[in-house]
């Protein structure tokens, strides 16, 4: 089968001709029918390789989408056939986060040797993937799962991250998201869903902005220090009850910081490498700020019932897997809007 594998640090990914994998006893193989290009891999793919923590070749894509294969013994919740997407922060599955569906926090993955697919175990972008649990699935029924698999992460991300601060999104109150890509013309679909607040979306990039009115911000601005005014005033003075950074650079968690109001809360997605300034004095009294890092199992299940309702829908560029290279350069510069999917 074909695999798009990252081979050598420094190296752009390739596809290789790679054996199809069998599934032992508790694992599922999976055909892919798609797969989501995430901008971590831009991130990963740019660590040095003292710090690369990964054994290479890796199979890139922990956005993964597909039809059941076959499955190992002991599997019963799954069948041959069944359409499915993947949750991919797996954990041990017994420690508390994850008797909680919180796999994403599991203190003791790491320790086991537990990675994601695509972020240490072989990932989507391939014509087969292995799935370690049938806890690692979602059946999707109908849904196609080209429009579906952003939300595994994409979707997923931002919706706990909203989930979280739930309470300060109250009619009235001014969210801010900053960074309209994948996962931000997501968060802002979400928003619009999940709560009564105004929301206000942030990008350095035209075409963004527009996804994100498209999306259904109410209020779209470029992502600099003017935008500082202009969501005091939208607020009365106030600020944002709530910023999301979809970026995480340094000058967008510094923006971050003046945008929140008083017992506000800041909530880092992105993983561009700044570092928010808090201290007593520099940020309002009362402010909350915080990382999260992809999502919960049941967020999982309830974002995909979201899809099935109707009430989110990626923006999505759909590639075929030869081109999987391509697509990464493409990230890298800033022409994927939305998603971009990989069908195989
Ligand atoms: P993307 O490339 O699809 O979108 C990034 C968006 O940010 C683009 O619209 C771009 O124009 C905009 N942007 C770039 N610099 C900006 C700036 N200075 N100010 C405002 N906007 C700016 O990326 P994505 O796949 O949506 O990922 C977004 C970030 O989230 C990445 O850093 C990614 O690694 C991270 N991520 C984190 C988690 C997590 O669990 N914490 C999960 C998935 C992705
Ligand atoms: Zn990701
Ligand atoms: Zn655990």
């Amino acid at each position: 089968m074909r695999a798009v594998q990252y081979t050598e640090v420094g190296r752009p990914p390739v596809v290789n001709e790679v054996a199809v994998p069998e599934p032992g006893p508790g694992q599922i193989l999976l055909e892919v029918t798609a797969a989501g290009v995430c901008h971590s891999d831009l991130a990963v793919m740019g660590w040095s390789a003292d710090e690369f923590p990964y054994p290479l070749p890796l199979t890139l894509g922990h956005e993964g989408a597909g039809r059941v294969a076959a499955v190992g013994a002991e599997v019963r919740s799954v069948s041959v056939g069944d359409s499915v997407v993947v949750y991919g922060p797996w954990g041990c599955g017994v420690c508390h986060a994850c008797a909680k569906g919180a796999e994403n926090y599991c203190p003791r993955a790491a320790g086991m040797g537990i990675m994601p697919p695509g972020l240490g175990r072989p990932g989507a972008l391939a014509d087969y993937m292995l799935v370690d649990s049938e806890r690692h699935v979602v059946p999707i029924g109908d849904l196609d799962p080209v429009q579906t698999v952003p939300l595994t992460d994409a979707g997923l991300t931002p919706y706990h991250a909203i989930r979280r601060s739930l309470d300060k999104m109250y009619a009235g109150s001014t969210v801010v998201v900053i960074g309209v890509g994948g996962l931000g013309h997501i968060g802002v679909q979400l928003l619009r869903a999940m709560s009564a607040a105004t929301v206000v979306a942030l990008d350095v990039r035209p075409e963004s902005l527009e996804l994100a009115e498209r999306s259904g911000a109410h209020h779209v601005f470029k992502s600099d220090a003017s935008a500082v005014d202009k969501v005091r005033e939208l607020s009365n003075g106030e600020g944002a009850s709530v910023v999301l950074d979809f970026v995480g650079a340094q000058a967008t968690v510094d923006l971050a910081a003046k945008l929140v109001g008083m017992d506000g809360d800041v909530t880092v997605v992105g993983i561009g490498g700044g570092v928010l300034p808090v201290s007593f004095a520099s940020v309002p009294y009362g402010v909350r700020a915080g990382v999260t890092y992809w999502g919960t199992r049941s967020e999982l299940i309830e974002l995909i019932d979201l899809a099935r309702a109707g009430s989110v829908s990626a923006h999505v560029e759909r590639y075929e897997l030869a081109e999987a290279p391509q697509v990464y350069e493409r990230l890298h510069e800033g022409r994927i809007q939305g998603r971009a999917v990989i069908v195989p």
